[in-house]
């Protein structure tokens, strides 16, 4: 069996573990995120977000795709023509966590401890030179795994070292964090600095 072959295999085996996960309480009824629709298991990057959203990853399966955050994380991708075939894109948590009146919400810290496991046997099978994290909360949730210092605001697109690859942490492309923290414009500035991390790693 190729290297391919058995990476696909190891994968597949990891998805179905996550699709028949129901560690969390309240994600019960929800199923992970977790698929070929995630992208290639060689992508030059990976991208990890918060969760899965409500109108976009958790309807279609496929990480930002159909909602708003997924059309500015395209634009995102576009500023530096960088296609979904060559990225990989999962969530610290890989179920959709919501709210009692149905509306997206974030993950618990037990939560995002709970769902650690998928996350870490993700970075270690995939193994990609370059990791860009979307947010605070996937930031964080990298300390589970190796433990850094990095806080988004001080560390936001700067290039840096964690667990044996390049770690650009990047501000999450929802429509709330665009108008109060991070404008579109600002965050396609901060994609050349994923751009330059690529290249570094060839
Ligand atoms: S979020 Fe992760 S740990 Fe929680 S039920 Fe879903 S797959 Fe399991």
């Amino acid at each position: 069996m190729s290297d391919i072959q058995c990476l696909s295999r190891h994968f597949d085996q990891l998805a179905d573990e996550a699709a028949a996960c129901v560690v969390c309480e309240r994600m019960r009824e929800r199923k992970a995120v977790l698929s070929r629709l995630n992208g290639a298991l060689d992508p030059r990057v990976m991208f990890i977000a918060e969760a899965p959203g409500r109108n976009g990853a958790d309807r279609t399966r496929i990480p930002f795709h159909g909602d708003t955050s997924g059309k500015n994380f395209e634009s995102l991708l576009a500023s530096i023509k960088l296609t979904r075939d060559e990225i990989f894109i999962t969530n610290t948590v890989l179920c959709s966590p919501r709210k009692p009146s149905g509306a997206n919400d974030k993950p618990s810290r037990a939560e995002i401890r709970n769902c650690s496991g998928f996350l870490r046997r993700q970075i270690e099978l995939i193994n990609p030179p370059v990791i860009a994290t979307l947010g605070a909360v996937a930031l964080d949730a990298l300390k589970l795994i190796e433990p850094h210092g990095f806080q988004l605001r001080e560390d936001a697109a700067k290039i840096l070292r964690w667990n044996g690859r390049l770690l650009v942490p990047l501000y999450h492309p929802s429509p709330q964090v665009v108008i109060t923290a991070r404008t579109l414009d600002q965050q396609k500035r901060d994609f050349r600095s994923l751009l330059k991390a690529m290249r570094a790693q060839g």
